[in-house]
């Protein structure tokens, strides 16, 4: 994306250079467009042979939207303090996180590494105390309830709205019970004592609802992306 010079997001950049805030917005939203686009491609039936074919799978669709979420929630948050060293630091705190979780595979996999993560972690220190941020809060990586439920704060005022909406995409992914239950038309075909046996079926009407929250999530991304692209003057 081009940095509009003299935005908000210009002087983000120069602040948490070389993390530009604009990279990290620009890859969340490719992922989290990616994310739709699959289920899209899912959904639809081909163009040629089925053109009004479609598909309901019953749990991989929440994966899709979970990761859309997720992501284009990273971008309100990001962008959505209107200091900028507020946006700086959550900046720094997501490369916190990056570090801890690259350093985590390697741990894992037994990798050679081209720098500790002391000294990864180090180098978000020093751009946080060189631009007056505090070091210790810039290591400190968010987690995705921290940025889902700041991305609800912002857009309809109810973090704990997208909490659930989220919660529910993300036990779909696990396969949690509660979440199978309450995201699926059902039907007990068998119960004996309190044992039921139940036949589950994809919900339009949640699958909707669900698709319709995440592109919301989505298009306030993009709006709030092209806010703080805009120079004030
Ligand atoms: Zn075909």
């Amino acid at each position: 994306m081009l940095v509009s010079a003299g935005s908000p997001l210009a002087g983000d950049d120069r602040w948490a250079d070389p993390f530009q805030v604009s990279h990290a917005v620009s890859s969340a939203l490719v992922v989290a467009v990616d994310h739709v686009h699959c289920l899209r491609r899912a959904v639809n039936g081909c163009a040629d042979c089925a053109p009004n074919e479609v598909t309901l799978l019953l749990n991989s669709y929440y994966s899709l939207l979970r990761g859309a979420m997720e992501n284009a929630a990273r971008v309100v948050w990001l962008l959505a303090p209107e200091q900028r060293s507020e946006r700086v630091l959550r900046r720094l705190r997501l490369q916190a996180g990056n570090v801890i979780q690259s350093d985590a595979v390697c741990e894992a996999g037994g990798f050679p590494r081209n720098k500790s993560k002391a000294d990864r972690l180090k180098r978000v220190e020093e751009i946080a105390q060189r631009s007056g941020i505090s070091a210790a809060a810039a290591v400190k990586p968010p987690t995705n309830r921290e940025i889902v439920r700041a991305a609800g704060e912002f857009i309809a005022r109810d973090a704990g709205h997208a909490e659930v909406v989220w919660r529910a995409c993300s036990a779909a992914a696990h396969g949690d019970t509660w979440a199978l239950l309450s995201l699926h038309d059902r039907q007990v075909s068998d119960q004996v004592n309190d044992v039921v046996t139940v036949q589950t079926t994809a919900s339009t009407r949640v699958l909707t609802t669900m698709v319709v929250e995440a592109l919301g999530v989505i298009k306030s991304a993009f709006v709030l992306r092209d806010v703080r692209n805009r120079p004030p003057y």
